[in-house]
């Protein structure tokens, strides 16, 4: 066996990991990932660390789950690819049908793909070529695209160009195709003046707007950031008041995240397009579906030589292997009761979050199901930030790993997204590390 050093030392030689400044990666001994059981993971050397943020939000029912293992390896024996061009397989169709049965009424149609980022692409391409080939002359302008700030639809060019994030995405303007921006709001106070902006932007804007993207109920990537309650669905009405489609992002709110199956579930939103992807498969494999409704399908629909058709498609799109995961995940969900599981871990996490509130340098904290983000302040009062070289969000993440709990900030924002599986002794765990965390590293008495 390769030892821990060998593999440390070839990390660093070889790798260029995602969103790290790898000049900084080099300062630290990377942490090696070994294997994984049930909420934990455990590293070369044996240690066991709670997973805070179910490995970057996907694991939904906890690593190394009997049945999910089963189901990939009876489908490894038949054939682990095949393809969905020309050809169909057996988990593809039944995973179509078991999306279409407990997603939003008015989704029928599934089309995959293999990460977030790739299933955005798809609905804006989608909603793109619907205006197109709807027919009516005026449609064809309708070829831009509404996104909020804070918004983080995938690093993907299309997906970029639908971004909120300046940190992110600024850079990359010249790259990008038109999108107009939309004020994001956080706060009920500010909710309907808010809307009034969004209602003028879409009332004077629709002619040359195909659709609207949005993350349902919560912004995941702006810090774990709720919209007010109604929000999400009175921005529904006004693009269905206004012939714009409407895009919602469930990559990151789908499979139970939020207390509900999907984030729509909370308001009643049916959306138009409709995209999941990081927990489909349980978090075990990269798969993605886009969802669509029968009436912007049947405008794709016209002989050969229309050029209806969707020209996309991914070579790995709707893989076998990930398919059979997510049949059984979603399996898992009917047979654990999942969501009634979780109702009062969702309140267990609400409650333990008293004592964090209470700590000198910690403002805000949302919390909508089991996604939960701590904001970290130099002065809470006055909501001035730490400078961002402290990286105190990161310093939190590195101080939690003593107490063996591995999550990952989004700048000075500490998230946390235990798998659903998480027990109310784990979330214990969780809290109780990230408070010891916060308090170290925030007001410098380190408990070592
Ligand atoms: C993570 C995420 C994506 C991108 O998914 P990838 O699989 O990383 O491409 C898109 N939208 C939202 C809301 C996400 O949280």
């Amino acid at each position: 066996m390769i030892s821990k050093k060998a593999l440390q030392e070839k990390d660093h030689q070889y790798l260029w990991h995602p969103f790290t400044q790898m000049q900084e990666w080099y300062t630290e001994e990377p942490l090696i990932i070994d294997r994984g059981e049930g909420n934990y993971l455990i590293d070369a050397d044996g240690n066991r660390y709670l997973d805070g943020v179910s490995s970057l939000w996907c694991s939904v029912h906890g690593h190394g789950r009997r049945e999910i293992n089963e189901a990939i390896t009876a489908q490894l024996k038949r054939i682990a690819h095949s393809t969905l061009l020309g050809l169909s397989h057996r988990t593809a169709i039944l995973l179509a049908e078991r999306l279409v049965e407990i997603t939003p009424s008015g989704l029928t149609k599934v089309f995959y793909s293999d990460s977030g980022a790739t299933g955005v692409e798809i609905a804006l391409k989608m909603a793109f070529q619907y205006w197109q080939q709807r027919g009516a002359e005026r449609f064809r302008e309708k070829t831009k695209f509404l996104y909020f700030t804070g918004a983080y639809h995938g690093d993907t060019v299309g997906a970029v160009s639908v971004g909120g994030i300046d940190l992110f995405h600024s850079l990359y303007k010249p790259l990008l195709f038109e999108a107009l921006p939309l004020p994001a709001s956080y706060t009920l106070v500010e909710k309907e003046s808010t809307l009034k902006k969004v209602r003028r932007i879409i009332e004077t804007r629709h002619r040359e707007v195909a659709a609207l993207i949005m993350e349902p109920v919560i912004q995941g990537a702006a810090g774990m950031r709720p919209y007010p309650s109604g929000f999400t669905r009175e921005v529904r009405e006004l693009c269905r008041a206004n012939e714009v489609l409407f895009i919602a992002d469930e990559v990151a709110t789908g499979f139970g995240r939020t207390g509900k199956m999907f984030a729509c579930e909370h308001e009643g939103v049916l959306p138009d397009l409709f995209v999941v992807a990081k927990g489909l498969t349980g978090g075990y494999l990269p798969l993605a579906a886009t969802l669509t409704t029968t009436e912007i399908f049947d405008v794709f629909l016209g002989s050969v030589e229309e050029k209806k058709t969707f020209f996309h498609g991914h070579t790995y799109t709707g893989n076998p292997l990930g398919c059979a995961a997510a049949l059984a995940s979603l399996e898992i969900f009917e047979k654990d009761h999942v969501l009634q599981q979780l109702q009062p871990k969702i309140t267990f996490v609400l409650k333990g979050l008293a004592p964090l509130q209470a700590l000198r340098h910690v403002g805000e904290i949302h919390q909508v199901g089991l996604m939960v983000g701590i904001e970290l302040f130099e002065d809470v009062a006055a909501r001035r930030p730490f400078s961002p070289g402290k990286r105190m969000g990161h310093q939190v993440a590195t101080e939690a790993r003593r107490h063996r709990v591995i999550i990952r900030p989004l700048g000075d924002v500490i998230v946390l997204m235990p798998p659903l599986s998480v027990t109310e002794e784990e979330i214990d765990t969780l809290l109780h590390a990230v408070y010891l965390a916060i308090k170290a590293v925030t007001e410098g008495d380190a408990i070592r």
